[in-house]
Parts: structure tokens; C-alpha cells; sequence
């Protein structure tokens, strides 16, 4: 997190805002409702006892009534329009009785009944959000109700996906013996895409010197942040270590106490970051969500953490004596809690272990076994 230095912001229309980082603090220029209206359909009235009014006029959504309301004297409203001059409390139709011609018996009714008051949502000056809140739904529909079509967020990470290995083939080609189908590639790309990044370059990299040296130097050049996976271990073709080091991409770490995810590589040149992910489906997910979500959200000025949250284990767990394993579990409710249940075997090479996954189990390293029922810290995917 210290070799982050977050980006600059930029201005993005609201439309394409959904899932970006705000870079402001917004105060609202405005009174949210703009001015008092109706909660109901009915009659605006002067409150008072129950009474037999004449009406005079019709205050409609977006179209206020020119009439005022006063003693003896009610005037038509719908919801959502503006409360009439003279009226303070408003009686539902469902409370009202045709008298003859536009005469109308209503209901007692006290001040303030069925108003909203200008303001009642966001006071003009209030502060609404704050920089490096990510823009939902609601963040979206708030900023609208204040009037606004643009924000000010984060410039987006670029990220430059590369994958290793002679043994890849791209979807949609043909397995050739010995081939399998490269699938960190997507996986990573959407996680990356989740993270608030935008994948600008992708490519499939030989295991081979000069080919990998070429393509790490043009994702140093064209991104902000470079993940690629496969090739970080001390094979006789793992080329990516030495290719980044003659780059002058900095040693950070290498080698993290986890599993899956052991051989982990990180590195910086200036400010630009270069995750090495283990080529392992699972082991290059679960250190994408782990070490290199936290940095793209940091990037954006945004939350690194991810959600956590308390569960207790269905079955029991061995646990690592040396690492803190990373287990993909569902999560469904019991009673006041949680439980976490594994998808399945754990092995690193197995995909589909991720698949229904709602969340990583945090277990720490340790000689017992963890009976049924222990709780765990589950970070929430
Ligand atoms: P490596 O880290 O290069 O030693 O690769 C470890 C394992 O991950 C090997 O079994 C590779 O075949 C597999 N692997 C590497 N890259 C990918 C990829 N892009 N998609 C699926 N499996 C991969
Ligand atoms: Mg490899």
C-alpha cells in the first residue's frame, strides 16, 4: 500500500459514473425536495376541525395551482405538487366526501399532516458525499436529485494483463497435445474490471526470454498497473522475474505465507505497479483479490478492504502449519450468524472450486485442527 500513489481525477458524466470513485466532497447546492409538496392525493386545507370547504383550483404534479387555500376554502392536490399559499396540512382523498359542486367534506386534520417539507431529504449546504466513496445505484440517483449530470472521480487504472506459458492456448482456438486453455486471462480480466480498472493491453507470452523481456517492457510503457501471471517461480522457464529486473521494475516482495498463492511477486518502477501472479487459476485469483484489488482500489482513492465478515466452518479444517490459507467458501445463514462452507476440494489448479464461491476464509497458520462450528474471518468476494 505505500508504493501506491493515487491517480488524479477526471471529469465523468453520471451516466457512465456506476462503479467509479468519487474524487470531491459533495455538498448539496440545494434544498432536496426543492419546496414543500404533497404526500397524498387530496385536498390542501388550512388545518382544523373536520369541515365542509369549497374548492377552489388544483395544485398537479409540476403544475402549482395559482389559488390559495384559507378558512372555508380547500384547493385539489396531488402528490408531489407543491403545497398551495395559505395551506399547511394536506387531507387524503380516502378521508373526503364529495359535498355538490366543488364542495368537498374532509376530515380533521392537524399542521403539517401529509407535507413534506422542503429539505426533509438534504438541506441546501449539507454534505452529502465524500471523496473516494465508490458510485452505486444510490450514489448515482442521489447526485441526480441534487441536480448533478457529472462528478469529478478517480481516472481509472490502466492495466496491462499478461499471461505465460507455451502450454496456453486462447479460447476458442483448437487444443493442440499438451495445451490447455488459458482461463487467467478472463478470470483476471474481470476481476480487474470489478476493481475498477480498464484492461488496455492483454497478451499471451511465450516462456522464452527476449518475447517476455518485450512484452512486460510495453505494458511498463502503456499501463499503470501490470499483472501478469504464470513464470514467477525458479524453473528453467520462468522468465519473468529476470525480464522485470532488466526492466528496472524494483523487487518489493516475492514469496508470501499464503495458500494457495505462495509464489506471489510484487514490484514497482517509479509509480507503477507490477503484481506477479502464480500461474495457478486459483492461487492467481485469490492473490488478485487479495494484494492486487486493495492496490486498484487505492489507486482510485477509494476503500482497499473488502468486506469481512464472521462465520463458522460446517466441517472441520486442517489447518497449514505455515501458511494462512485462503478457502473458498459459500456462505448461508444460521440462526444470528453465518456458515461457511468449502466449495469442494482446494486445489489450486481447480477453477471450478471459485465458482458459487462468496468468500475467502482467512484461516492462520497452525498445528491443530479446527473442529466444526470454530469461527473464521470470511473476506466477502
Ligand atoms: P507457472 O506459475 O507458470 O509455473 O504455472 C503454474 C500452473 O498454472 C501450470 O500448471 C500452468 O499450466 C498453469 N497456468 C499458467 N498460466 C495459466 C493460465 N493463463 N490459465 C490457466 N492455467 C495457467
Ligand atoms: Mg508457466
Amino acid at each position: 500500500m505505500s508504493a501506491v500513489e493515487p491517480l488524479p481525477g477526471e471529469e465523468v458524466a453520471l451516466a457512465a459514473g456506476l462503479g467509479r470513485v468519487l474524487a470531491e466532497t459533495v455538498e448539496s447546492p440545494l434544498d432536496v425536495p426543492p419546496f414543500d409538496s404533497s404526500a397524498m392525493d387530496g385536498y390542501a386545507v388550512v388545518a382544523g376541525p373536520a369541515a365542509e370547504l369549497e374548492v377552489r383550483g388544483e395544485s398537479r404534479a409540476g403544475r402549482p395551482a395559482r389559488e390559495a387555500a384559507r378558512p372555508g376554502v380547500a384547493v385539489a392536490i396531488s402528490t408531489g405538487a407543491p403545497v398551495p399559499e395559505g395551506a399547511d396540512a394536506v387531507v387524503p382523498v380516502e378521508r373526503t366526501e364529495a359535498a355538490g359542486d366543488s364542495r368537498v367534506r374532509v376530515g380533521e386534520s392537524r399542521p403539517g399532516a401529509n407535507i413534506r417539507r422542503a429539505g426533509e431529504d438534504l438541506r441546501r449546504g449539507q454534505g452529502v458525499l465524500v471523496a473516494g466513496a465508490e458510485l452505486g445505484p444510490a450514489e448515482l440517483g442521489v447526485l441526480s436529485s441534487l441536480g448533478r449530470d457529472r462528478a469529478l472521480c478517480a481516472r481509472r487504472p490502466r492495466l496491462a494483463l499478461l499471461v505465460t506459458g507455451d502450454e496456453l492456448a486462447e479460447p476458442g482456438e483448437p487444443l493442440e497435445p499438451g495445451q490447455i486453455y488459458s482461463s487467467n486471462s478472463a478470470a483476471l480480466a474481470g476481476q480487474a474490471a470489478q476493481a475498477g480498472a480498464e484492461v488496455t493491453l492483454r497478451a499471451k507470452v511465450p516462456d522464452e526470454r527476449d518475447s517476455t523481456r518485450a512484452a512486460l517492457a510495453a505494458a511498463l510503457d502503456s499501463a499503470d498497473v501490470v499483472l501478469v501471471s504464470g513464470g514467477v517461480s525458479v524453473g528453467p522457464h520462468d522468465h519473468v522475474k529476470p525480464a522485470l529486473a532488466a526492466l528496472g521494475v524494483y523487487e518489493r516482495f516475492w514469496g508470501v505465507a499464503l495458500k494457495p498463492g505462495k509464489p506471489t511477486w510484487f514490484g514497482t518502477r517509479d509509480s507503477k505497479l507490477v503484481f506477479g501472479l502464480p500461474g495457478n487459476p486459483v492461487s492467481a485469483m485469490v492473490c488478485f483479490q487479495l494484494f492486487a484489488r486493495p492496490a486498484l482500489r487505492a489507486l482510485q482513492g477509494g476503500e482497499p478492504a473488502a468486506r469481512r465478515t464472521t462465520a463458522r466452518l460446517v466441517t472441520p479444517w486442517k489447518v497449514n502449519p505455515g501458511r494462512t490459507e485462503a478457502v473458498r467458501c459459500r456462505l448461508r445463514p444460521d440462526g444470528a450468524g453465518l456458515l461457511a462452507e468449502p466449495t469442494g476440494d482446494q486445489g489450486s489448479h481447480r477453477l471450478s472450486s471459485m465458482l458459487g464461491a462468496d468468500g475467502l476464509a482467512l484461516v492462520g497458520p497452525g498445528e491443530e485442527e479446527l473442529p466444526a462450528g470454530t469461527d473464521v474471518t470470511v473476506e466477502l468476494l
